[in-house]
């Protein structure tokens, strides 16, 4: 008799399962899960219908319309990115496939002080793009100042502050996650503390956090983590050092007593917060890292002038040299990389020293400064600056209140030479930092990349695997994960990264970006729509 039923049955259960729909649309088995808040992982299996997790056990039988098995890697939520410099390229690469293939499922942007203004025309013409991962704004404070009072150093009046106050508020209701401040840029380097902790207020008020690129990086890196605890203090709000780093060989170390007063800001009740990336070289643009600011007052057309004074070219390459050699240019020409000259685009990549050669000039520092001044003179480049070292970096990383963002772009691929952090940052930091080196663990390391973002800027439905969630995922083999872009070939994707899911669809799979476009623009809490 059991040999007639078994097979009855079974051939029933197949019937029944075919005239239903499906339970789930995505079924992940054979998972180690982990979950985002720094448990350890566990066995288990999620099913997701429509952009939400939907159910996580430790064994999930119902229907579901696929199935994928994760081979007993990791899932892990979706990483958010609180720094990337994505909007101009998310343009020209909706699918943004060098965080993706990361397993970055969010992006922030209008960091550094800088973001579009008004926000609403901006996220209005996003909408209109289908975009893969999701997406979410900062107002910059360096962008306010600069609607209200231009470039120029001096100090606002109270009518001045007062504009700018209502210009924060209308970017938080246009929905805004907080303020951001670029305090090392021009505008943001003329603010005065007490007019930033005026605008920081306002966020504050509206439930935003501020987030800084500070004044100073290098020799008054301490100073500049007192004034954004103080930010926070005396703004009401939580505050955040973002890429935090200390440049220049002769401030090395300062990041143990950084994190002393991270610490004991915390300890007194402020909410104070750091981010990072996992490189010892920064990036921006030329000028704002070789020149002194003061120089760079009133925009480019000023910039021009001066550098065409005999005296005033002098006293700003005296600056330049003194910043090749103690600060951001690492202390030798070669330490200083272009990134990307748009008047000259063989120059992408090459180095300072070489570049001085090339004029004709001894690789000196001094030649290096002239050459960094002509360069500016034909239209500036970006740059990167080999001026950090190990140890501060994994001190930093290792903290608890450090989280993972990568001040990175979305760049066509194999144009020009960015910064291997748009490629890298999320995966160098799970497979160097995390599995290579062991200066963290697996779970802490996805702490800083999904549930510690999230609940940093609000978002409370995405960031942990949980029923309920909204269902962005990263699948990755713990074994093989890794960053591959360098320094001299930056356009290199991720390896080890199995498929990504953004709003409960797949993204990437097989090594391949899949036609679904399924991110969302993000609204901070008190946007109103
Ligand atoms: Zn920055």
């Amino acid at each position: 008799m059991r040999r007639l039923i078994l097979p009855t049955l079974a051939i029933a259960s197949v019937v029944a399962l075919a005239g239903q729909t499906p339970s789930y649309d995505l079924v992940i088995k054979n998972a180690r899960i982990v979950d985002g808040t720094g448990s350890p992982w566990y066995r288990g299996e999620i099913a997701t219908k429509g952009d939400a997790i939907a159910r996580i056990a430790p064994r999930i039988d119902r229907a579901a319309a696929r199935t994928i098995d994760a081979g007993g890697h990791v899932v892990a939520p979706g990483f958010i990115d609180l720094h990337t410099h994505a909007r101009r390229g998310i343009f020209d690469v909706p699918t943004a496939d060098n965080y993706v293939r990361q397993g970055v499922t969010t992006l922030m942007e209008g960091p550094d002080g800088s973001s579009p203004l008004p926000i609403k025309p901006f996220l209005d013409r996003l909408a209109g793009v289908h975009i893969t991962p999701n997406f979410g704004l900062f107002v910059g404070q360096g962008s306010v100042r600069e609607q209200i009072i231009g470039l120029v150093n001096r100090k606002a009046t109270p009518e001045e502050i007062e504009k700018m106050r209502d210009l924060v508020r209308q970017g938080m209701l246009d929905g805004a996650f907080g303020l951001s401040s670029g305090l090392f840029y021009v505008p943001g380097t003329f603010t005065p503390t007490a007019e930033v902790i005026e605008l920081a207020k306002v966020a504050g008020a509206m439930g935003g956090i501020y987030i800084s690129h500070m004044r100073d990086e290098a020799s008054a890196v301490v100073d500049s983590v007192r004034e954004t605890i103080e930010i926070g203090e005396k703004g009401g709000l939580p505050t955040q050092v973002t890429h935090h780093k200390i440049i220049g060989k002769g401030n090395w170390g300062k990041s143990a007593e950084t994190l002393r007063l991270i610490d004991e800001a915390r300890a007194r009740g402020v909410d104070a917060t750091i981010d990072q990336y996992p490189y010892t070289a920064s990036s921006t643009s030329l000028q704002a890292a070789l020149m002194p600011a003061w120089a760079l007052e009133g925009g480019r057309q000023e910039v021009l002038k001066r550098l065409q004074e005999r005296s005033r070219r002098a006293e700003i390459m005296k600056e330049t040299a003194r910043l090749i050699s103690e600060e951001r240019g690492g202390g030798d020409p070669q330490n200083v990389q272009l990134a990307r000259c748009d008047w000259d685009h063989s120059l992408d990549g090459k180095r300072l020293g070489d570049v001085t050669k090339g004029r004709g000039l001894d690789p000196t520092v001094e030649n290096a400064a002239d050459t960094a001044l002509w360069i500016v003179e034909k239209g500036g480049c970006s740059g990167i600056f080999h001026a950090i070292n190990e140890e501060d970096l994994q001190r930093i990383l290792r903290h608890p209140a450090t989280m993972i963002g990568s001040d990175g772009e979305v760049p066509i691929f194999g144009t020009a030479n960015p910064h291997p952090r748009s490629y890298g940052t999320f995966v160098r930091v799970l497979g160097r930092y995390v599995r290579d080196l062991k200066v963290i663990t697996l779970e802490d390391a996805v702490r800083k990349m999904s549930a510690f973002p999230a609940q940093r800027i609000g978002l409370v439905d995405r960031g942990v695997l949980r029923e309920g969630m909204k269902a962005d995922l990263a699948i990755f083999d713990p074994a093989t994960v890794r960053d591959m872009a360098t320094f001299e070939r930056p356009h290199q994707y991720a390896e080890g990264v199995d498929c990504v899911i953004v709003n409960g669809q797949v993204a990437f799979e097989g090594g391949k970006m899949t036609a679904a476009r399924p991110g969302r623009l993000l609204y901070g809490p008190s946007a109103s729509r």
